[in-house]
């Protein structure tokens, strides 16, 4: 090709990308087909272990949800965090596959078909990822919100046969009680009863099979140590893990976003049962992570959920999530 052609060929080219046909009319502007995204999964290893994350789904939280903050200021936060305000906050919800080599470990589950259809992808992204959920020998809950523990099952089967659940005490004492609706404000009632049901069937297929156990503070289920964080629900618990020489932890929903919660830690989200105790939760557990940098797994951080927790002033805090690697 000539200069002459050269520089023809480019002006002819440019007026086309900017939509001018070469016949001087507009072209017809295209939408590209939305593909459907990559399987939810993410495999991470840690020590001598492979955590795979998996995502149950997305959805949007209003900003409303989150309490006690002046609106001026959750705007600044969204608005830096590029969040799309029209649509809601934005949040995912996860679950950690951990292989230790002999055995599989879930921790969480998703919500099945609980919580509406943009979640219950858990299972499918474990078999994506290679697995088969026979495999699955235990499931550490870290509460029994649907999110969480609705996955294990579907329509009353037990969607890991041979998994053993683990579920904290005074979580199971505060659900099962007859009595813990009456604690509750009149607004909060039927909701409470909702996730009742929801809780009760999930776990009928394991608790007719001898399959449910509980735990405490102190306890230790298999290399896992229970951490006992109440607050968000009253026996909510995370799961610590260590593999040489690093620690790991599965802290369930002392968190819901990585931006208001994070810049301004002391803001409760309307999930909260105790919204008081649930920050003083998170403000500790922050300042720990921070300072000693532990690798944290959350399920409502962005997908995978996976990184640590940073502060300069132990006052407001930044997620830094892990880093894609092939
Ligand atoms: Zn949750």
């Amino acid at each position: 090709m000539n200069i002459l052609k050269t520089s023809l060929f480019t002006s002819l080219f440019s007026l086309s990308v900017l939509g001018v046909s070469i016949h001087g009319q507009a072209a017809e502007p295209v939408s590209p087909v939305q593909q459907k995204q990559v399987a939810g999964y993410y495999q991470y290893p840690f020590g001598n272990l492979q955590i795979t994350a998996l995502l149950d789904g997305t959805n949007y939280l209003p900003k409303a949800l989150f309490k006690d903050i002046p609106p001026v200021q959750a705007d600044q936060i969204l608005k830096k965090y590029y969040i799309d305000q029209a649509k809601g906050i934005q949040t995912s919800v996860n679950a950690f596959l951990v292989n230790t080599g002999s055995t599989l470990v879930l921790v969480d589950s998703g919500a099945s078909s609980c919580n509406g259809p943009n979640f219950g992808s858990v299972l499918t992204n474990l078999k994506a990822a290679g697995y088969r959920p026979e495999q699955v020998g235990a499931i550490l809950l870290t509460h029994l919100h649907a999110d969480h523990v609705c996955g294990i099952s579907n329509n009353g089967v037990a969607n890991f046969p041979n998994a053993t659940i683990y579920i904290s005490q005074p979580e199971m004492d505060f659900w099962m009680n007859p009595k813990s609706v009456e604690s509750l404000p009149q607004q909060r009632r039927a909701s409470f009863t909702n996730t009742v049901d929801k809780i009760k069937n999930a776990i009928a297929p394991y608790q007719s099979k001898n399959q449910l156990k509980t735990f405490k503070v102190g306890d230790k289920i298999q290399n896992f140590n229970v951490v006992s964080s109440a607050g968000h629900t009253p026996g909510h618990f995370g799961f610590s893990l260590k593999s040489q020489g690093q620690e790991m932890v599965f802290i369930g929903d002392i968190v819901h976003s990585h931006s208001i919660q994070f810049d301004r830690p002391q803001t409760a989200v309307d999930f909260d049962i105790d919204p008081k105790k649930a920050v003083d939760t998170r403000l500790k557990y922050f300042a720990e992570y921070a300072k000693q940098g532990q690798t944290i797994a959350a399920p409502h951080l962005p997908f995978p959920g996976i990184g640590h927790i940073y502060s300069t002033d132990s006052k407001s805090y930044q997620w830094i999530p892990v880093h894609f690697k092939d």
